[in-house]
């Protein structure tokens, strides 16, 4: 695994693979956590995003729900 790209974690708002150091300026909305998180931080993989009316749902095929009740936990 060593020195491969894709090796993550993943930020969770843009996709970017912060475990290669990549890193990109949040927008004002993701900053405010408005914005459902589109990417699994585990694997990197786009999730399929539901907005509720008490916030969103985020679906990884592999890693499963996790819902914005979770992420509000800081
Ligand atoms: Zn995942």
């Amino acid at each position: 695994m060593a020195g491969r790209k894709g090796a993550g974690p993943w930020d969770p708002y843009t996709g970017a693979d912060l475990g290669e150091g990549e890193w990109i300026e949040y927008s004002p909305a993701q900053k405010a956590g408005l914005d459902a998180p589109r990417f699994c931080p585990e694997c990197g993989r786009r999730r399929v995003v539901q907005v509720t009316p008490h916030g969103w749902t985020a679906v990884c095929s592999r890693h499963g729900e996790t819902d914005s009740a979770v992420a509000d936990l800081r």
